[in-house]
């Protein structure tokens, strides 16, 4: 029995998912499967698709392609009555208590809104990059480290963060190093004494491209007309968080821009959640995929509890009285005689 979002207002939903990415679609299978009246909206970019062979998600030992997980994802959400539409939500307001949302395409109005837009990786702005995302320039150690072992690594970035990043990259090889791409480096003493101990090596010029061949990294060429021959690139240098939506609606963020969440997914503004890599967590397909089935588990709990204080429960109970079976058959069980 699917629930209706209002019975005074057919139009609004019970829950409207913001992003159709890993967390979103996790969130929306545990939703459509608690028979909540559950909508996606997805603008269709989720960094899931950058990756080519996911390795580390549960259950796919020779790996899977992160648009076909996406696509299975949604068949599967699909299949328990969760709807999908494409749209991008540019604005967020409250009515009272529902959440009107203002999309490029049209608006839409809700009881419990999910914010799942994720992040976006910034890449260096070096050309020849752009083609190489996902299959020799990474942003992950822990996604993409065990499938370089062995291979020359270089690191764009001039902060603490990609010193500590060089040197974790030594688990995998001891070909590794640092590259400023001609910016100041930022790194403190501590760092560059690290630096030192562990001799990794520094290039300080402005990186002019990325020599690359069918997306495999073959060099990086400097604007002084050295090159260094490396196999895969990694960059620190950050990410934009999705959190436009929180930010309006009046949820905190954390100094990062990450939308503060408590163990359930909820933010400090009721009737709001978020999961994925727009929260705190670390960002990982796996952890996405948990925290979109937390979000939902919480929302259900939620609504339930909602309708039981409402007492609006009593419609649903009403219907089932009416024409429902209510009680189970009871067969009476042959009793056995006892030999004397
Ligand atoms: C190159 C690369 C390789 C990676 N490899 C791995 C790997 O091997 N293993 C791993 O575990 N992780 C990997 N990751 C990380 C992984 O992609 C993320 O952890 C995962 O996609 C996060 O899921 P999410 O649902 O939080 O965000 P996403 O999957 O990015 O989904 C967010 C969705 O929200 C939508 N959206 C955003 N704003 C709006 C809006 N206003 N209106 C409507 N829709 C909106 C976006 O279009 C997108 O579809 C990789 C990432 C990159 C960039």
């Amino acid at each position: 029995m699917k629930r209706a979002g209002d019975s005074d207002d057919p139009s609004t939903h019970e829950v409207i998912v913001v992003g159709g990415g890993i967390a979103g679609l996790s969130a929306a299978i545990y939703l459509g499967r608690a028979q909540r009246d559950v909508l996606v909206i997805d603008s269709g970019h989720s960094m899931a698709k950058w990756e080519p062979v996911v390795q580390n998600y549960l259950g796919f030992p020779n790996g899977v392609g992160g648009e076909e997980l996406l696509k299975n994802g949604c068949t599967q959400a699909k299949r328990y009555d969760a709807r999908f539409v494409h749209d991008e939500i540019k604005s967020a307001s409250t009515r009272k208590s529902v959440f009107v949302l203002k999309g490029k395409r049209k608006s839409y109005r809700t009881k419990r809104l999910l914010i799942a837009t994720g992040i976006f990786h910034l890449p260096p702005e070096i050309p020849g990059v752009k083609q190489c995302l996902g299959h020799s320039m990474f942003f992950c150690k822990d996604c993409d480290g065990y499938r370089v072992r062995g291979k020359r690594i270089a690191i764009v970035g001039a902060n603490n963060e990609a010193i500590e990043y060089a040197l974790g990259m030594l688990d995998y090889s001891a070909c590794v190093i640092v590259a400023t791409n001609g910016k100041r480096p930022r790194w403190d003493r501590r760092h560059a004494r690290w630096l030192e101990e562990y001799e990794i090596p520094v290039a300080r010029k402005r990186i002019r491209e990325v020599d690359q061949r069918k997306r495999k990294i073959r060099a990086l060429g400097f604007a002084t007309g050295r090159s260094v021959k490396i196999d895969y690139l990694f960059t620190t240098r950050g990410d934009i968080f999705h959190n436009q939506l929180a930010k309006k609606l009046g949820a905190k963020l954390d100094p990062d821009g990450q939308i503060k969440v408590d163990h359930c997914m909820r933010t400090t503004l009721p009737r709001l959640y978020a999961a994925g890599c727009v929260t705190p967590a670390n960002c990982q397909m796996i952890i996405a995929a948990g925290q979109g089935a937390a979000a939902a588990q919480a929302i259900n709990r939620d609504l339930f509890e909602e309708s039981l204080a409402s007492h609006s429960l009593r419609r649903v109970r009403k219907e089932q009285l009416k024409d429902k079976r209510t009680v189970p058959e009871v067969s009476k069980s042959k009793s056995k005689r006892t030999k004397q």
